[in-house]
Formats: structure tokens, C-alpha cells, sequence
């Protein structure tokens, strides 16, 4: 484990415009079920409860809806980065770091202080909400507060729209803004680092294979196997903070 920890470090060393690629197994550290995993919400809530179309059509599942996003964002409002997301914000702190591209809804990269036009999220965040007729935007803050006041589905103060938090739902389109900015990230890489993503989620899972089709190098930090393995020059399979925490160890001590 060592070697491929040096290794690493010696890809990250060697690297000046880094892709960072996140997903839920990045989160896990910092509290955040995986929502696929055993345990997670999706054994609690049946997933088809929440297409995007259900939601805009019909008003029971919209407060089922609201009520599983309540209980999943309480979890999310009080989590703190891990040691990995420090890690990804020293990456830009030395210069390194070109983009973080995550999967992620958390937030997490922004507290642990990234810059916020280096971050892009491909599934879209938390922490605000939108009206889905006149697109006024509100703190997510300010509507659960609504909830707790006894509102079972909140509405626009403007216009009467549904309100929607800033996350993509099942059926609900890629924000196609973010991903072309991935993409074009992507191309522009020397290093793509794929921190706890199973790369199973598509167009996301696509911004790696485009890094590595514009000869950037790919590096595989995550639990489990990934389709993409075989294109990576070094994959690791242990825990994202600590592989992290080994490899900076040795290039920055
Ligand atoms: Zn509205």
C-alpha cells in the first residue's frame, strides 16, 4: 500500500491543472448515508415515490417528498467536511487544483472552502430552493422553517409555482450549464482524480472517460470496483480520506 501511496503522490506531484471527481462515498465520513446503500434512505422511501413528473403533478407526492428531503437535510445541514475535502482544498491552496466536479448535494466542498467558481455540482445542491414557474430562488433555510411552522408543501410568495429544492430528481434533467462546464474541464486536465465514486451514474460518470480521452491521467480512490478501473494508471481501494492524507503527507511534508 505503501508504493501505491507514493505512487499517487508522485501522480499528484507531476500534475499542475487537476480534475477532482466526488461522489457519496466521499460524504460518508462526514456522516452522509450513501443513498444507495444499505441503510440508506432509499430502504426507507420507495425511490419511484420521487420522479420528477410525480412531483410536478401530484400534491401527495410532494409533501411525501418534502418529508423525506426534511429528514435527509437535517443530516446534511450539520455535517463538516472530512479530512478528504481538506484535502481537495489544499489541492487548490498549492496551485494544483483546476476543478472539483462532484455528484455530491451536500455542500461540503464549499465549507471546507473551495472556491466557489471551482466548484461544479452535477446533481445540484441543498441548500436552496427554486420555484419551477418563475425560478425566484430561496434559502433552504426559509422554507423548512414554513415546514416547521406546519406547512406540508410550500409554495412561491410570487407566483403560486411548485417549489422544488436545487437538486435533480429522478427523470429531472441534468443541469446542462454544469456538465458542459465539467466536460470542458475535463479536456482540459492532466490529472483526473475519481475520489469515492462508483462511476455508475450517467452523463455524470462520463467526465473521467472524456479526461482520459484527452490524455489526462486517471487515478481511482473508492471502496468498491469501478467500470473505469481499467483505464486508471493507479486505483486504490480503501478509504478516500486516508489514501488522501498518505499521498499529501508524503508531497507537501
Ligand atoms: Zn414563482
Amino acid at each position: 500500500m505503501d508504493t501505491q501511496l507514493a505512487r499517487g503522490a508522485e501522480m499528484i506531484g507531476a500534475a499542475r491543472k487537476i480534475l477532482v471527481f466526488t461522489g457519496a462515498g466521499l460524504s460518508t465520513e462526514s456522516g452522509i448515508p450513501d443513498f444507495r446503500s444499505p441503510g440508506g434512505i432509499w430502504e426507507k422511501y420507495d425511490p419511484s415515490d420521487f420522479y420528477f413528473q410525480k412531483l410536478i403533478s401530484d400534491e401527495t407526492a410532494r409533501e411525501k417528498y418534502w418529508q423525506m428531503s426534511t429528514e435527509f437535510y437535517g443530516t446534511i445541514r450539520d455535517a463538516l467536511p472530512n479530512q478528504a475535502h481538506l484535502a481537495i482544498k489544499t489541492l487548490e491552496d498549492r496551485g494544483r487544483l483546476l476543478a472539483v466536479v462532484t455528484q455530491n448535494i451536500d455542500n461540503l466542498h464549499h465549507k471546507a472552502g473551495n472556491s466557489p467558481d471551482r466548484i461544479i455540482e452535477l446533481h445540484g445542491t441543498v441548500i436552496s430552493v427554486s420555484c419551477l414557474s418563475c425560478r425566484k430562488k430561496y434559502e433552504r433555510d426559509e422554507i423548512q422553517a414554513r415546514l416547521r411552522g406546519g406547512v406540508k408543501v410550500p409554495y412561491c410568495d410570487d407566483c403560486g409555482g411548485i417549489l422544488k429544492p436545487d437538486t435533480i430528481s429522478f427523470g429531472q434533467a441534468m443541469p446542462q450549464e454544469e456538465m458542459e462546464r465539467a466536460m470542458r474541464y475535463a479536456a482540459q486536465c492532466d490529472l483526473c482524480m475519481v475520489l469515492g465514486s462508483s462511476l455508475v451514474v450517467y452523463p455524470a460518470a462520463s467526465v473521467p472517460i472524456q479526461a482520459v480521452q484527452n490524455g489526462a491521467r486517471l487515478m481511482i480512490i473508492n471502496r468498491d470496483p469501478t467500470p473505469q478501473d481499467p483505464d486508471a494508471d493507479l486505483v486504490l481501494r480503501m478509504s478516500v480520506s486516508k489514501a488522501l492524507d498518505g499521498m499529501l503527507g508524503i508531497l507537501f511534508a
